[in-house]
């Protein structure tokens, strides 16, 4: 280990505050470092591996793919891809995907098919995509831009332009902006993951979408983070009852690798025409195999399990020595602490559990099927560091 942290400290970008493990394998919610050293794993990769490490029957749709055709390009029909949509058009109401590669990406399309319908539709005034103080939607500069969280701007001057940030919660705040800017979208996070684990009212996403109706702004909804079974839905919206116009995901839908997806809903569908979008790798046929050998299993059966094992967490430590609140929804939970959330989560890596942070609190975002014995453990763990 010191090798290696010695060589990705000489030539890696200085972008990322590691934890002081080299993980080398795992399997489904273990993972092992270079010592032998076992972990249970509840950040999943940062909700990546939503099956866990190496779920054998992911590894074996994408190893085949793998040895029939990894890669072919958008120059030719490939059959993941088209599967992948067709799967995800049925259980959303969607009608048409667009694949890139990543978060950032998926974000940026749905970026693109709201400044486009919204230029054609209502004007090249129409460009101004709202977004809510402390949303996470990506490192690109434009989702950058899109992103409410002045400290990842102050680098990267000047942004892109036509965005605005609103309180979550404040829709007098769109009321008054609208009555200055001509507004194409509203996008959101159903719970801000980066911004703290924090789930939007019912109240404000259902006055959000009325408002959308009304006056033809397209809702977006980033599911990057929150989609693919995390919330305890599919989709975290569909906790809601809605139904948005463009959905951003990504995560999740690979099973450990990198896709992203933009969904697009009626009103949309046709917005693109040949040209006015593309990814080399996007669509990529094992990631696509992977992604449709995820999707296929997130059934009512296993979002029971994830909404059964959120109230098992909730049950746990809400009320637990050293824990102020708990936030979040399904497989997707924050804790605050009373100590700092990094001292936490190195205690819990001392002690053979791996989790995450996010702002000011420890971030829990475990496989969708931890085995319940390992979750017990796991937790247990997290508990005596939260109350130490
Ligand atoms: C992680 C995340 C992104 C960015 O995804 P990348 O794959 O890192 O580009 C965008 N939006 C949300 C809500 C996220 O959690």
């Amino acid at each position: 280990m010191a090798d290696i942290k010695r060589l990705d400290k000489t030539y890696i970008a200085g972008t990322y505050a590691r934890f002081p493990v080299q993980l080398v394998s795992g399997k489904g919610s273990l993972a092992w470092d270079e010592d032998g050293k076992e972990y249970i794993d509840l950040g999943s990769g940062i909700a990546v591996n939503g099956f866990g490490i190496s779920d054998e029957v992911w590894l074996k749709a994408v190893t085949e793919q793998l040895a029939k055709l990894p890669h072919a390009s958008n120059l030719y029909y490939t059959e993941p891809c088209a599967r992948l949509a067709e799967m995800l058009c049925q259980r959303t109401g969607m009608k048409k995907v667009f694949f890139g590669n990543s978060g950032a990406e998926a974000n940026e399309c749905a970026i693109k098919v709201a400044r486009k319908y919204a230029a054609e539709k209502h004007g090249p005034d129409c460009y101004t995509i709202v977004t809510l103080v402390n949303s996470f939607h990506g490192r690109t500069l434009t989702t950058l831009s899109a992103t409410g969280q002045d400290h990842y701007h102050e680098l990267y001057q000047p942004l892109t332009p036509g965005f605005a940030h609103i309180p979550a919660g404040d829709l007098d705040a769109l009321k008054a902006l609208a009555k200055g800017t001509k507004i194409a979208a509203v996008m959101i996070e159903c719970v801000q993951g980066e911004g703290g684990v924090v789930p939007l009212s019912e109240d404000f996403v259902h006055s959000l979408d009325a408002f959308c109706k009304a006056n033809d702004v397209l809702l977006v909804v980033d599911e990057v983070q929150t989609g693919n079974g995390r919330s305890g839905q599919l989709y975290a919206y569909m906790n809601y009852g809605i139904q948005p116009d463009v959905v951003s995901t990504a995560k999740g839908l690979g099973g450990g690798l990198p896709i992203g997806a933009c969904l697009m809903g009626e009103k949309v569908q046709d917005v693109f025409g040949p040209g006015d979008h593309g990814s080399t790798f996007g669509g990529n046929p094992a990631a696509c195999a992977g992604g449709v050998s995820i999707l296929s299993r997130i059934d009512d059966q296993l979002l029971a399990g994830v909404r059964e094992r959120s109230r098992y967490i909730f049950d746990q430590l809400t009320d637990a020595e050293g824990v102020e609140s708990v936030s979040g929804m399904g497989l997707m939970i924050g804790i605050k602490p009373v100590k700092p959330a990094r001292e936490v989560v190195s205690r819990c890596i001392e002690n053979g559990v791996l989790c995450l942070t996010a702002k000011d609190r420890v971030r829990l975002l475990p496989a969708l099927n931890i085995p319940m014995e390992q979750l017990e453990k796991a937790v247990a763990v997290l508990k005596a560091a939260l109350a130490e």
